[in-house]
């Protein structure tokens, strides 16, 4: 299988190199020549690990890899040193047509570890696979989660730099705490004055900066993505939509064969992309149901086939899902557009110079698409009769989903079964969800007390990790400009920062 670029349909290069180069040159994002060309027996999972189904999607999507060398990536990656469950991500009903894909039981308690326990490992033989004898240097912008699980990931691959920027005082404390406390010489956390769109810009900006990685070729690295856009990141997700399918079969909830709706709390669209590649493989998926908060520029535009970024930005409690620009959408409108690159340039060029495009909803691939969102206060109303209905306890991601769901369900009477994926634990954000829940502890409060009331109130245990993360000393938040950003990366990468 062949990759190539949404902008530019010429291009053709294989799943390391794209791995390496993140973003293809001309701006696009690396998708499959020839999806169609890819498809699995959703059945032929059943009863299989987690570990299987992975290994097969991988190995389908990466064609350049030996079955045996994504054995063991998948064997590395998904085991239970990362894993708080040999299930990896549990498929748990909490009503009638209604289960939870529980996706937060890795090292940083939250989605992004499906991709990021592995994406590193993939990376280091597609360095092997092109050559590549510079360390890698991952620039990564989170809005929270992506930069706790690129640390986690990339910091247990040797000789690999990993420096993360994080819009300052846009992420939680526990966030922090996880990004600081995996800080070392080459794992660094840095925080960005601005917000989680001008953060990310920003690092878009250096990587198009051919000047400034040619100096950091000089200095022996090179300079690659660990965001979502990266196909390494993407495909990974694939899998726990067959298995959390599978798992209802299994669990003799739904039948062999029959529909499932998947409900996304979405943000840069990765995960529910995911979904949809997942539908394009042969997974009989009904709705994908994507779920925004209040920055919900993805619910308008699958409304109304017009997405437009200039709107005010709005940092609520979810905050992974604070996004203005979701870049894996791109890989939607390309198909969208029979696969036409002049046309998804045009659309692209259109949004960086105007902050808007549209196309015709009526475009048959936005169909199996259905969006929603939840406002702030939704949100926690949706936490708090998560908990008083289902007694099941959901962070304010997951929250959003929950909400989108009972809305989609009272308002089109679909009667699909449905699974809504959660993704983050609530322990990560125990204030929000104890205070949703449960009420307030007084002002002034800090986060790690919330985390042991939360723990009383809803009788489950604190995670672990939760515990270690605050066990550690963490190092003080380090603050730049944007326009700072390539010098501080520099001076990390010749060790001057300590
Ligand atoms: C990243 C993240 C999301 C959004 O996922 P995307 O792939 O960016 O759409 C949702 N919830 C949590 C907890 C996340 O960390």
């Amino acid at each position: 299988m062949l990759y190539t670029s949404t902008r530019d349909t010429s291009i053709g290069l294989s799943a390391a190199e794209c791995m390496l180069k993140g973003l293809s040159d001309d701006g696009g994002l690396f998708v499959c020549q020839n999806l169609e060309d890819i498809s699995f027996d959703a059945n032929s999972f059943i009863g299989k690990s987690y570990q299987y189904i992975s290994a097969a999607i991988l190995g389908a999507f990466f064609t350049g890899f030996s079955q045996e060398e994504i054995q063991n990536c998948v064997d590395q990656a998904y085991n239970l040193s990362n894993f708080d469950t040999e299930l990896i991500f549990p498929t748990k009903a909490i009503d009638k047509g209604l289960s939870v894909l529980e996706l937060y039981s890795g090292p940083t308690l939250a989605f992004k570890d499906a991709a990021l326990t592995i994406f590193p490992r993939l990376f280091e033989l597609a360095k092997k696979k092109c050559g590549e004898n510079d360390t890698t240097c991952v620039l990564t912008a989170t809005s929270g989660d992506t930069g706790a699980a690129a640390m986690d990931g990339f910091g247990k691959v040797p000789s690999t730099a990993a420096v993360t920027f994080y819009p300052y005082q846009g992420v939680s404390e526990l966030q922090l705490g996880q990004m600081l406390a995996q800080t070392d010489a080459k794992t660094r956390a840095i925080a960005v004055e601005g917000n989680f769109d001008d953060t990310q810009t920003a690092v878009k900006k250096i990587f198009s900066n051919a000047g400034f990685n040619r100096e950091i070729r000089e200095i022996g690295h090179f300079l690659t993505s660990a965001n979502s856009i990266n196909i390494g990141r993407l495909v990974p997700q694939i899998a726990y939509y067959y298995h959390s399918y599978a798992t209802l079969v299994s669990q003799s909830r739904i039948k062999e064969g029959q529909k499932v709706n998947f409900v996304v709390p979405t943000g840069n669209f990765g995960d529910i992309l995911a979904g949809y590649y997942a539908k394009k493989t042969g997974l009989p998926v009904g709705k994908l149901l994507c779920a925004s908060n209040d920055n919900k520029v993805l619910t308008d535009f699958f409304l109304t086939g017009v997405y437009d970024k200039n709107r005010p930005f709005y940092k609520t409690i979810s905050p992974s899902m604070d996004i203005l620009v979701s870049s894996n959408l791109e890989r939607l409108i390309f198909e969208a557009l029979g696969k036409d690159g002049s046309a998804t340039k045009e659309l692209m060029d259109c949004l960086s110079a105007t902050g808007v495009f549209s196309l015709s909803a009526e475009l048959g691939e936005l169909a199996g698409f259905e969006a929603g969102y939840a406002s702030g206060e939704d949100t926690k109303t949706q936490i708090k009769e998560a908990w008083e209905k289902y007694n099941y306890l959901v962070d304010p991601h997951t929250a959003c989903g929950f909400k989108v769901y009972c809305d989609y369900i009272a308002d089109s009477g679909d009667d699909a079964y449905s699974v809504l994926l959660a993704t983050a634990s609530p322990f990560k954000f125990a204030t929000d969800v104890y205070e949703a829940a449960f009420g307030t502890l007084g002002q002034k409060t800090r986060d790690s007390s919330y985390i042991y009331a939360l723990s009383e109130a809803a009788g489950l245990p604190v995670p672990k990790k939760i515990e270690q993360t605050l066990a550690i000393a963490k190092k003080e938040e380090i603050v730049v400009k944007p326009s700072e950003m390539e010098d501080i990366v520099k001076r990390i990468l010749i060790g001057e920062i300590k």
